[in-house]
């Protein structure tokens, strides 16, 4: 959960995720949806799905026991190099190295290196691990890294390796790693269909029960979600469907597009929803949604009509939340004459 998100953000998810999934059987039983669900808001969801794999495989592989060697660790779906270490060191006493980012930087300031190879600095890092306290020197590490020999304003002054800093002796510190040149992060523009259906339940006239007409309320308004298939980005989640807009097509073409391919039946001219952005680790997605209202039941077998307040029950990404959050303003005033 700490990968890529603060410690406060991770907090409430974590309390939650272990009520939910107190053990690794728990886990290990449960469906991808719940766990999607369980994870939804935090983003990069491979991890949940990994987590669930690697519980599976806990079970299945080694009695439900997690293994205790870095080596058997690193088979497990989703763990690295670097978690296997962490784990390995800290909660079975192995010697071996946990290198992260922070202790990156430590080593390359220690020994002064400006881009050193995950290779090099394991290698060094294998050196250097205490063999009676490999978990207390992994974490000591991290935790000058985080707090000390920190990426901007390291404080030198206070640090416990000062004496040994080759890069402090050298006054190359702020060069110390030397930073990549980020990548430009490439953009794509996609169109999303909000399709909505009014149809079904009372007409809101009234029915007359012993001879007195009772108002029934109207039924509220449906929307189309389908599941993301394949092995991408976001697979297993739920969402509006959408397409990329293709060049010289137009957002409100390629949703128009997207309608037929769905088999929707459209009535009237769809609304431009607002502009949703979301910016993933490796993409900016400018969503253009479109609010579609629909005749009958037009949705595929991939397909779910659910009522705004009900899209809890499945997992939706951030991004889609923000979509549901736009529509939800423009139903509540009141479009089309809902
Ligand atoms: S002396 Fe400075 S640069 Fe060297 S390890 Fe300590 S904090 Fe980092």
């Amino acid at each position: 959960m700490l990968q890529q998100t603060r410690v406060e953000t991770v907090i409430p998810y974590y309390k939650r995720w272990l009520q939910r999934f107190p053990s690794m059987e728990t886990l290990a039983e449960a469906r991808e949806e719940d766990v999607l669900l369980t994870w939804q808001g935090l983003g990069y969801y491979a991890r949940a799905r990994r987590l669930l794999w690697a519980a599976r495989a806990v079970r299945e592989e080694h009695g439900g026991s997690l293994p205790s060697s870095a080596a058997e660790l690193q088979e497990l779906p989703g763990v690295g190099e670097y978690t296997a270490g962490a784990v390995a060191s800290m909660a079975f006493g192995e010697a071996v190295p946990a290198v992260d980012g922070n202790v990156r930087r430590v080593l390359a300031r220690l020994y002064d290196l400006p881009s050193p190879a995950p290779a090099e600095l394991r290698k060094l890092a294998r050196g250097l691990v205490d063999p009676d306290r490999p978990g207390d020197f992994n974490q000591a590490l991290m935790e000058l890294g985080a707090t000390v020999c920190q990426p901007r304003s390291p404080l030198c002054p206070s640090c416990p390796l000062q004496e040994l800093c080759l890069a402090r002796a050298r006054d190359t510190v702020k060069e110390r790693p030397a930073r990549k040149t980020p990548r430009p992060v490439p953009q794509v523009e996609v169109a999303v269909v909000v399709a909505l259906q009014v149809s079904g339940g009372s007409d809101g006239a009234g029915s007359e029960e012993g001879g007195e007409v009772v108002e029934e309320a109207a039924p509220a308004p449906l929307f189309f979600l389908s599941q993301r298939s394949g092995s991408g980005l976001l697979e297993g989640m739920w969402e509006f469907p959408g397409t990329e807009v293709g060049s010289g097509e137009g957002a409100r073409n390629a949703a128009l597009r997207l309608a037929g391919e769905l088999g929707l039946h459209v009535v009237g001219e769809p609304r431009e929803l607002d502009l949703v952005t979301h910016l993933f680790s490796h993409l900016k997605v400018r969503y253009r949604p479109f609010l579609f209202q629909v005749g009958g039941s037009g949705q595929d077998e991939r397909g779910e009509w659910l009522e705004l307040e009900n899209l809890g029950r499945v997992p939706l990404s951030v991004a889609q939340l923000k979509i549901a959050e736009v529509t939800r303003k423009v139903v509540q005033d009141g479009w089309p004459g809902l």
